[in-house]
């Protein structure tokens, strides 16, 4: 997330629901199965963890050493003689800095990425292998991810989740399902904070404790990092590099964290970020090597633009992979027994046009009672749609079976098609995950499921 208002409602948001009592849920499975974004956002009690969370810094309050933290204080002292002597940046620093000079190698003040201070590591912002996307989203887990995680489940798309600390031990349950669907975890801070703002103790610990959070929930240590609004300097690299980390920055900038001129993150600021995006890739600006777009899972806009785009980013670029598949980085996480398959090998079964008849991811938010949701992409079609009319009443889950004609391959008259489901439904809001699956044969077959009483008329309409 770059808004730092954004930012706060969120941690707003993450008190209120700390003090609503909590119930327990205790696997992936039972948590991913909710489609009710509300629902998913109710706060629980994770058993397995609960004897550690005193181990850890307060969620959502800057990270410090905690007392009596041995280990920490240990591995901390170890790695301070290899820290630059940078002061900690203050407001203001950014308009006296010295941006010919670039001392520090400030990203924030320069967009520098190869450090100046001996012994850092440069940092990524581009990946070599060429019209390759390094797919990736910060800020995660969000609650409320079911219907985005289902998405990239449903296209076989790995990606790169850089994981808030804070979120990671709140949401223990999202956390563990990007790992088991094989996404590719990165740090992303404990609380979020300007890094370079920080002493070196804390910016240690901000980095640590997320470490340690997201090996707590997933077995695995990360071995990248991406620092809050990009703002990282040769001390920050160093702190992390004496972690293990690589620093992960970008070149391109979706805007979904960027207020415009309302000073409100704007939809349509976000699309034309896309678009134009999709437009270089499309004229050849990553024909000699590929790119890192930043993008974030902060919140159900966000996600669903992720989703909105997905189609063209995938008919734009060859390779859509995790950041760490394009390096071909085949041991992810510092644990041995995890492993990645080189770029070579993720490509050979990677899929390189958006899957027919995969899931709809329905909604994600509750602001609207009407969505329709692109099910599959298209090849270039024409003439008139036709149209499936299915009424589905449920009072809780549910499904339809859509009988295509035996030897067409999506649709009645045979070709490949944009498939939208437009649904309505009562009461107002409810959330809904509907998936579709061909079998090869014609035969379509939907299934929907709610956690509320629906009255579901649903038109499927292959444009
Ligand atoms: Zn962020």
């Amino acid at each position: 997330m770059r808004n730092p208002n954004m930012f706060t409602t969120a941690v707003v948001l993450a008190s209120l629901l700390s003090v609503a009592s909590a119930i327990d849920r205790t696997t992936v499975a039972e948590q991913s199965a909710i489609s009710d974004p509300a629902e998913q956002c109710t706060t629980y009690n994770f058993p397995p963890i609960e004897e550690e969370i005193p181990k850890f810094p307060q969620v959502f309050t800057k990270a410090t050493i905690l007392e009596n933290d041995d280990v920490a204080r240990a591995k901390f002292e170890e790695i301070s003689s290899k820290i630059p002597d940078i002061a900690p940046k203050k407001e203001g620093d950014i308009d006296n800095y010295d941006t010919d000079q670039d001392s520090d190698c400030w990203w924030t003040a320069t967009l520098c990425t190869q450090p100046k201070a001996k012994d850092v590591l440069a940092d990524i912002s581009l990946v070599p292998e060429p019209q390759t996307l390094g797919y990736g989203f910060d800020d995660g887990p969000n609650c409320s991810h079911n219907a985005f995680y289902d998405h990239l489940t449903a296209q076989k798309q790995k990606a790169t989740m850089f994981f808030i600390g804070s979120n990671v031990l709140t949401w223990p349950l999202q956390a563990k399902r990007a790992m088991d669907d094989g996404h590719e975890i990165c740090v992303h801070t404990w609380s979020h904070p300007q890094m370079t703002t920080l002493s070196n103790e804390d910016a240690f610990a901000e980095i640590y404790y997320s470490m340690q959070a997201i090996k707590l929930l997933t077995g695995a240590t990360p071995t990248c990092f991406r620092p809050p609004f990009g703002d990282i300097d040769d001390r920050i690299r160093a702190i992390s590099n004496s972690l293990g980390l690589t620093n992960i920055l970008w070149q391109f900038d979706t805007n979904d964290s960027v207020p415009g001129p309302s000073g409100e993150v704007e939809e349509a600021n976000i699309q034309k970020s896309y678009l134009n995006f999709i437009e270089a890739a499309n004229n050849g600006t990553f024909s000699t090597r590929g790119a890192i777009l930043l993008a974030h899972e902060t919140n159900n806009l966000t996600m669903q633009q992720a989703i909105n785009f997905y189609p063209q980013l995938r008919a734009a670029f060859k390779h859509i992979v995790p950041i760490g598949v394009a390096f071909n980085k085949t041991q992810p996480y510092v644990e041995q027994d995890f492993k990645f398959p080189d770029f070579a090998k993720y490509i050979e079964t990677e899929v390189t046009t958006v899957q027919n008849g995969t899931p709809s991811t329905g909604t994600i938010g509750t602001t609207s009672s009407t969505q329709s949701s692109v099910v599959s992409p298209a090849s270039s079609t024409s003439g008139t749609p036709p149209s499936i009319p299915i009424s589905i009443s449920t009072a809780s889950s549910g499904s339809a079976q859509a009988a295509l004609p035996t030897g067409s391959d999506n649709s009645p008259d045979g070709l490949v098609r944009k498939m939208t489901v437009n649904a309505s439904f009562t009461p107002k809001g409810v959330g809904f995950i509907m998936s579709s699956q061909n079998d090869g044969n014609g035969a379509e077959s939907l299934s929907l499921s709610s956690t509320a009483v629906v009255l579901v008329p649903v038109v499927l309409l292959l444009l």
